[in-house]
């Protein structure tokens, strides 16, 4: 993939962040690096790299694609469906199991996405993180 300055500023607010932007926040963010980044590049920027398996983009319920570098390590989602919150787990008994039901049913597991979205047992009384 050829690397223009705009794609670079787009890869780099991508990379940095950790709480699963929304293609309207990667604009916002990367407007504030070059303001001649906008909305209609970051869409096409983040398509080229959905394709090229560097981004991975996500449903999490709330209308929007939210998006993420593909981790080293996989990981799962848990949604706070109060706040919106993602939070992210790895958990090897969900793993295995997902590798024996795909087994039991004649498949090799090459791939899975799980989310999970729930609310908290607390009643929600932790601070708001997104
Ligand atoms: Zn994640």
């Amino acid at each position: 993939m050829r690397m223009t300055d705009q794609r670079r500023v787009i890869a780099q607010v991508l990379s940095v962040a950790s709480d699963h932007p929304s293609v309207e926040d990667v604009h916002q963010r990367a407007h504030e690096v070059d303001e001649r980044i906008s909305l209609s590049t970051v869409y096409r920027t983040v398509r080229l790299f959905v394709e090229a398996g560097i981004v991975e983009s996500h449903d999490f319920g709330d209308g929007k694609a939210r998006l993420e570098t593909v981790a080293e390590h996989h990981h799962d989602h848990l949604i706070n469906v109060k706040t919106g919150e993602v939070i992210e787990f790895s958990n090897e008994e969900i793993e295995k199991l997902q590798e024996r039901v795909a087994r039991e049913l004649g498949f090799k597991l090459v791939d899975h996405r799980l989310e999970l979205y729930g609310i908290p047992l607390d009643g929600g009384n932790k601070k708001e993180t997104k």
